[in-house]
């Protein structure tokens, strides 16, 4: 059997025209379009590169992105008080805190002070309880398009044995609480797990979210399994040139697993749509308005 390939990058082309749409509506209806604000802290190439794209990605979905770049040695204190005057304008929606941030700044102060209604990426702890509880929240981008791929592929998930492998806060934890909402039966497994495999096995779906490329290999999984793979790790081959490889063993998996994202193509795309798509919803929402639809 050859797995059916999971398209993640047309998912978020369509994903991303949708909340163009939307953004349109908001835009006529309210004499302002949705509003993005990026932080980046340093010159750390491959956030750098990330807000670039962010940025431009806003932008072709017709909202206005405000990106605030910020030396590597600027106070915590002063960071803080940007995250303020973004949290206080009224133009901003969304603001993301490009991480890492430097070693002499705590995340966690940082990231507390993003108000939560503005908190696109979802990692303010009001949003993760949110989550956890049931309640709208504003959900971290990469589980999200996971969990939307999954749904395209699947339908209903009602009922299926889920692994996550990866219990972060970006990406594991979350993944696990939306499958539980989407009533699958979910195992959570991390470093510590005893017999990976053997759980692998036993799932019908598997979210492998850990960053050791290939750790999960083919014979692991179940026949017909749909996996989604989020890691993407620059790994050196033998000739010198550097692949981007996911945490799934593609190569065998391909053979076993029912359906399967490919890296790259697969998940990365959907992070950046589901963030256009959170500054939306986050739009809607700080406006009284109800989410909109079919996203
Ligand atoms: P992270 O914070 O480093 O978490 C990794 C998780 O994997 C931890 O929970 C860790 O367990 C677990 N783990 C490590 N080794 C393991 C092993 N041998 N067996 C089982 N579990 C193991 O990483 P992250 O931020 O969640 O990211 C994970 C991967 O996803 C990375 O490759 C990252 O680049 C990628 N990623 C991609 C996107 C995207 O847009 N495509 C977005 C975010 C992340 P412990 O908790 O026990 O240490």
């Amino acid at each position: 059997m050859t797995a059916k390939l999971i398209d993640g990058k047309a998912f978020a082309a369509g994903l991303r025209g949708r909340v163009a749409e939307a953004a349109r509506r908001f835009a006529s209806s309210h004499g302002r379009a949705p509003g993005l604000a990026v932080v980046l802290v340093g010159e750390h190439p491959p956030s750098a590169a990330y807000v670039r794209s962010k940025a431009k990605a806003t932008v072709e979905v017709g909202m206005q992105s405000f990106e605030h770049r910020l030396p590597a040695d600027i106070g915590q204190q002063q960071l803080i008080e940007l995250v303020d005057a973004l949290n206080a304008d009224d133009a901003v929606d969304g603001i993301l805190v490009q991480l890492p941030l430097p070693r002499h700044i705590d995340e966690q102060a940082v990231l507390l002070r993003v108000d939560p209604a503005k908190d696109v990426d979802g990692f303010h702890p009001m949003n993760a309880g949110r989550l956890a509880v049931g309640l709208d929240a504003l959900v971290p981008c990469t589980p999200l398009g996971c969990l939307m791929l999954l749904q395209d592929e699947l339908g209903d998930l009602s009922g299926l044995d889920a692994i996550v492998v990866g219990r972060s806060n970006i990406v594991g934890k979350p993944m696990a609480q939306l499958l539980v909402q989407a009533n699958c039966t979910v195992t959570v497994a991390h470093s510590r797990t005893r017999d990976l495999p053997s759980a692998v096995r036993r799932s019908d779906i598997v979210v492998a979210a850990v960053g050791r490329p290939e750790l999960v290999r083919g014979d692991w999984l179940k026949p017909g399994a749909t996996v989604i793979d989020v890691g993407q790790e620059r790994v050196e081959q033998p000739d010198g040139t550097r692949k981007l490889l996911g945490d799934v063993a593609f190569d065998e998996a391909i053979d076993i697993a029912g359906a399967i994202t490919p890296v790259p193509g697969g998940v990365g795309p959907m992070t950046i749509a589901c963030l256009l798509r959170n500054t939306l919803v986050a739009a809607h929402r700080r406006s009284g308005l109800p989410d909109p639809e079919d996203l």
